[in-house]
């Protein structure tokens, strides 16, 4: 087998080195430290948006107060710090066959005259 030893570029520090061509380090500690990198990269994205998606929830989760269900203004939500772009996912609910956005367990209905329906989701 003939290995094909080209001059390479390490991902991490730049530097070149003599290498098989489809390596991309000069080390396994560079290696490392360019894919620690990359996850720590990855969950501080992540951890802004759970932020956001866990006060979104806090909101509905006051708003709605124990009940089964509440009816509100939406801007009594944005009051709260409520930004309804964010949400974990949506389901019909079965009481009125409606689609309602949810972050986590608690959804809520947008309706065209600015008001808002909160419900807690059934497990
Ligand atoms: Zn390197």
């Amino acid at each position: 087998m003939v290995i094909r030893v080209k001059k390479l570029k390490c991902l991490w520090c730049k530097k070149t080195f003599n290498g098989n061509a489809n390596k991309r380090f000069c080390s396994l500690e560079h290696k490392n430290a360019y894919h620690n990198a990359l996850r720590k990269k990855e969950t501080e994205q992540i951890g802004k948006v759970v932020t956001i998606l866990k006060n979104n929830r806090r909101i509905l989760e006051k708003a709605l107060n124990k009940k089964e269900v509440v009816s509100l203004k939406e801007q009594a939500l944005l009051d709260e710090g409520f930004l309804f772009r964010y949400h974990t996912h949506n389901r019909i609910n079965q009481g009125d066959g409606k689609e309602y956005v949810f972050c986590f367990e608690y959804g809520y209905l947008r309706k065209d005259n600015g008001w808002c329906t909160i419900v807690k989701g059934k497990k």
